[in-house]
């Protein structure tokens, strides 16, 4: 057990003892724990060792109380498990198994949004995006004297960002040319969403106003906008200017010979939990049972964006450069072939101009030496959000939406797929890549892999009873069943494939469990499928892997051959 920092392993009484000892040295008024089944744990673990005095509480009465039981919900088709919560008199808990902006941030960032928030800090701990946003904006109806509609909506039914993003791409992007590109640049727009609403007065207030109903302010869906300032405006332009200004901060914090490290945490904390409230903002205003939303607001952050959208891309290529891709509030472009050097304007020349138009800070986000948008499966069109790219002057990839991102991957397959990168780098050659894959099938069925490289760990959606089909995460849970594990869906279940022909719970090994041998040819197909998002930018697909692959192992196993025999 750590408290404090601390590694204590020590008997039951002694524990209690160093958990006491540091309550009172500390005397804190945030307990962070673990998971807060600690909370009832050390005090049944106190009434065994007959420690009587022990309690986490700063009420003489109460040591703690069960605020709500453990429990699964779904969400988006995602099934996400909720722990029970405890509450420690005089003391705020905050849960670090349960909490979204306490794990995204640090509790600087929580205590920032508590000010904006006037959520207590527990609750704030736990609490979804859309609840925080939520509560923000019923203090600023508070203060302008609204009244709020009493029904809430669940937050369960908020999207996280991922989602978010997927399901509003549809309509403002330059699908991504199939590819690898030389030398590109990235711009994105500086809090595009928040910033429409705000320089383009977009609240559910004011959209299709009664008194100007004769205006069609907004392009291409004749909306009227009132002259009137909207609410939203000022919920987030506080928002907005407090996080330029925490940026700002940082950048001069960086900049000092002498970088204050606890400082630029606590500033990245802030910023990164104001910076989730505005992403969350806008997919807010999709939800008809939302207490502030407004479908027609969603429709005109759309349409504004793709106008700003459209006129960068005009701005950029008629300055000589290329547009290769553009989603959401990113552009990516290179220089024009056909345009010669001289002609060509400078991209900070140009931000600065298309900042100007369009009333949004158009920022240089990155320089690649190449990036490389791989293409969907079965078929030649760019998928959204697949691609890798060299960062300029760094050893570092930016890596989206491949195997090396996705946190059930095992580890094999993304060192495998990153060693190809580098190769990819190194020689743009897909000989290289191929020679780097070839090494890896041969450590694979050479047994060599050590199992903690193979391991799987994907999440649980249902409970045991709730599937179907014989899947490889069903094999798991029977195993587990059988060695009384319990795994609850929303959790994690980490296993190697031991033989994928079969169906029974000898298709997989627990991560722990005694592991003597793997399904080689599994493993070789996963990577293989890596190895094809490397490849595909470049016109290869796993038929033409495979092909290359057999035909130079066999030349190779006659040269050795050969080379024995003489
Ligand atoms: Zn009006």
């Amino acid at each position: 057990m750590s408290i404090a920092g601390d590694t204590v392993t020590a008997s039951p009484t002694d524990l209690l003892t160093a958990v006491q000892g540091a309550l009172d040295a500390h005397d804190p008024d945030v307990l962070v724990c673990s998971t807060s089944e600690i909370i009832p744990t050390l005090h049944e673990m106190a009434t065994d060792a007959g420690v009587d005095d022990f309690s986490l509480s700063r009420w003489p009465d109460v040591d703690y109380q069960q605020l709500a039981s453990r429990s699964t919900y779904s969400s988006y088709g995602r099934v996400g498990h909720s722990p029970a919560r405890y509450n420690v008199p005089g003391r705020a808990i905050i849960d670090e198994s349960n909490t979204f902006f306490y794990a995204e941030t640090n509790l600087d960032g929580v205590l920032d949004l508590v000010s904006r928030s006037k959520k207590p800090v527990q609750e704030l701990a736990w609490a979804s995006i859309g609840n925080v946003l939520t509560a923000i904006q019923i203090c600023e109806a508070h203060d302008r004297g609204v009244l709020v509609p009493w029904n809430s909506w669940r937050h369960e039914f908020f999207k996280p960002m991922g989602t978010l993003h997927d399901a509003d791409r549809g309509g403002f992007i330059f699908a991504p040319e199939v590819g690898l590109h030389e030398n590109v640049h990235e711009l994105d727009f500086s809090s595009l969403y928040p910033n429409i609403i705000c320089t383009r007065n977009v609240s559910p207030d004011v959209i299709r106003c009664d008194c100007h109903s004769d205006r069609d302010d907004v392009p291409g869906l004749g909306y009227s906008i009132c002259d009137d300032r909207g609410y939203l405006v000022d919920v987030l332009q506080p928002i907005i200017d407090a996080r330029d200004e925490i940026k700002a901060a940082i950048r001069r914090e960086e900049e000092r010979d002498d970088p204050d490290e606890d400082r630029l945490a606590e500033l990245e904390g802030r910023s990164g939990a104001l910076k989730w409230i505005l992403v969350a903002c806008f997919g807010y205003q999709g939800f008809s049972n939302a207490k502030f939303g407004r479908i027609e607001c969603h429709e005109a952050i759309n349409a504004y964006a793709r106008e700003i959208l459209l006129t960068a891309k005009q701005q950029l290529e008629a300055g000589g450069w290329r547009v290769v891709h553009g989603i959401v509030d990113s552009i990516w472009v290179t220089s024009d072939p056909d345009v010669d050097d001289e002609n060509r304007e400078d991209l900070e020349t140009l931000a600065t101009a298309i900042t100007e138009e369009v009333e949004i800070r158009l920022e240089h986000e990155g320089h690649y030496d190449w990036v490389a948008f791989v293409p969907q499966r079965e078929s030649d069109a760019g998928a959204l959000t697949k691609f890798f790219g060299k960062v300029a002057g760094d050893d570092g990839f930016k890596i989206r939406g491949i195997e090396a991102r996705q946190r059930s991957t095992p580890p094999l397959i993304k060192d495998v797929q990153r060693d190809c990168l580098d190769r990819l780098d190194a020689t743009r050659s897909p000989d290289a890549v191929l020679d780097c894959l070839q090494n890896a099938i041969k450590r694979l069925h050479a047994g060599t892999v050590p199992v903690e490289q193979l391991v799987k760990r994907n999440r649980v959606s249902k409970p045991l009873e709730g599937y179907t089909q014989n899947t490889q995460n069903v094999a798991a849970l029977k195993r587990a069943r059988e060695q009384d594990l319990a795994v609850h869906p929303g959790q994690d279940i980490e296993y190697v494939v031991v033989d994928d022909e079969k169906n029974s719970r000898e298709r997989v090994a627990l991560a722990h469990e005694e592991i003597e041998s793997y399904d080689a040819s599994y493993y070789e197909t996963q990577l293989v499928r890596a190895i094809e998002s490397v490849l595909a930018p470049l016109g290869w697909d796993r038929r033409e892997i495979r092909r290359e692959l057999a035909e130079t192992q066999i030349p190779k196993l006659t040269a050795f051959a050969n080379a024995t025999r003489s």
